[in-house]
């Protein structure tokens, strides 16, 4: 089953005609399969065109018209189009999030990325280091995919929501909490990556010139604490929005749809 998903996406997401597609990635739990359900139900049937259970062709909801045809009215043929978009939902277990992001990041037509983190379980170290580390891996794909840019097809520039979900949760960290605290996790799992590979290095006896360490470290030469300002050195902004995507008064992600609507 697994190849099979995998595949799944590469294909939704090279076939030449595909839409702008936004791809749902985070730890398991997180809500990405209940934001996929929740844009499924916004989008009227018959814009369907999708069977696969992982993607689906989404439709922007009339309040959040799409940044480039924002000039345009509903109805406009330019502007039904331009409300567009795929949302691809990917696994968010642990084996098979390296395997599932490096061929999606390679994938040409990828226009964003959001990450789906629950801004409860981040309270805790366990589900901060857990979310820290996923979203290390795929901001450090993304800085690759830029530095490597001479042989990717697709735009090298892909931004980022950090959604942070479930703040109808009395446990949940306000956003500007689950941004602060992801960055510090972050500078934690990049500075044991980078002890990880330096004595790997030493093990193998190799005198190296630091170039791959290099390359294999996010952001600017991994000193000092990471920020995800410096993501926009290689092409990626990172936004932190909150939301809920269930609770008691109903759902609100209206700070992620008008982030994807700038998007699109
Ligand atoms: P996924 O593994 O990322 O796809 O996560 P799911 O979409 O399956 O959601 C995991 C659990 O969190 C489910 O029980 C959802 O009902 C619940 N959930 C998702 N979003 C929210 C939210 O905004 N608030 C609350 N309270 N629960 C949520």
């Amino acid at each position: 089953v697994l190849p099979f998903l995998v595949h799944a996406f590469i294909y939704r997401a090279q076939s030449p005609a595909a839409l702008p597609t936004f791809l749902l990635i985070g730890p398991s739990g997180a809500g990405k399969t209940a934001f996929l359900t929740l844009t499924e139900c916004n989008t009227p049937a018959n814009t369907h065109t999708s069977t696969a259970p992982l993607a689906i062709d989404a439709l922007l909801p009339d309040a959040h018209p799409p940044s480039s045809a924002s000039f345009r009215s509903a109805g406009d043929p330019a502007y039904e189009r331009a409300r567009r978009f795929l949302l691809l939902d990917t696994p968010g277990h642990g084996k098979l999030r390296r395997l599932a992001l490096a061929q999606l990041t390679s994938a040409a037509n990828i226009r964003a990325i959001i990450f789906v983190v629950d801004a409860s379980s981040v309270a805790d170290e366990a589900g901060l280091n857990d979310a820290a580390d996923y979203l290390h891996d795929v901001l450090l794909s993304l800085q690759k995919r830029y530095t490597g840019a001479k042989t990717s097809k697709g735009p090298k520039e892909i931004p980022v929501l950090v959604a942070a979900n479930k703040l109808d949760v009395f446990t949940a960290l306000p956003p500007h909490v689950v941004k602060v605290s992801l960055e510090r996790a972050i500078t934690d799992v990049r500075k044991s990556r980078a002890k990880g590979l330096k004595d790997s290095g030493a093990a193998l006896g190799g005198t190296d010139d630091g170039l791959d360490d290099e390359r294999e470290c996010l952001g600017e030469g991994g000193e000092g604490p990471f920020e995800f300002r410096q993501m926009e050195e290689v092409g990626t902004t990172v936004d932190v929005q909150g939301g809920n995507v269930l609770g008691g008064d109903g759902s609100d992600v209206d700070k992620w749809w008008a982030w994807i609507a700038e998007q699109l």
